[in-house]
């Protein structure tokens, strides 16, 4: 068997954890409180900082920063089927959930869903990273995973090097929801929340069903600009 080695530090690692060693995801996670809406880091613990308290409905719960270490590696998941940091970072996520929870920024979700790939995606890369997420989250956490009840139907251009605007066009109508949903609070999952639009477009659906939303996701790149 080879060693299993921290894939930051190249350290072994002992413990069953695998991918990445408690000393490179302890250096990697959030320390100062951060805004839920846009992920500026705040000095005080609240849920939002002053612009997004006015404007943005979104509640994003990120365990690090998408710029930070293991940020990074949570990017190979999708580029490089880099799967050994998966069980790691999910982990992490749940710490942070359950710290925003006891400050009652958000409550539990009933529900979970992964944000879906168009099938022409999912048949070229071979797996949904966001739907490998989003089961190991609803695993530990013991929560239902709805499958095929959000659809991607339309083949998005990449969204990268897009502006705002142009991003929320990109996404209009690019999910649609096959069923009632019969949950009051579910999550969305995904592997890297960068502006938001994607999962803006899912809780704007979600939430004509009255349905709270909040976003889980490994990593968050916050906007440029901020921090
Ligand atoms: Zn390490
Ligand atoms: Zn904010």
């Amino acid at each position: 068997m080879l060693p299993n080695r921290c894939l930051m530090c190249q350290q072994r690692i002992l413990s069953r954890r695998q991918g990445i060693c408690d000393v490179c995801l302890d250096a990697s996670l959030y320390k100062a409180p951060i805004c839920l809406g846009c992920g500026r880091q705040m000095s005080l613990s609240v849920a939002y900082c002053g612009q997004c308290l006015a404007s943005n409905t979104l509640k994003v719960v990120a365990p690090c920063s998408y710029h930070d270490g293991a940020g990074h590696w949570v990017g190979q998941i999708k580029y490089q089927a880099q799967f050994a940091v998966i069980e790691v970072m999910v982990e992490a996520l749940i710490c942070r959930l359950y710290d925003l929870i006891a400050q009652g920024f958000i409550q539990m979700p009933q529900a979970i869903i992964a944000v879906p790939l168009h099938p022409k995606r999912l048949q070229q890369r071979g797996f949904n990273q966001a739907w490998l997420i989003a089961r190991s989250v609803a695993n530990k956490l013991q929560l239902p995973l709805l499958d095929n009840v959000l659809i991607r139907q339309v083949d998005t251009a990449p969204q990268a090097g897009l502006s705002g605007e142009r991003r929320r066009k990109n996404m209009l109508g690019a999910f649609a929801l096959t069923e009632k949903i019969n949950w009051q609070r579910v999550a969305i999952v995904d592997d890297v929340v960068t502006t938001g639009t994607t999962v803006s477009e899912i809780t704007r659906l979600l939430s004509q069903q009255y349905i709270d939303t909040q976003v889980w996701c490994l990593a968050r790149a916050e906007a440029p600009g901020l921090n």
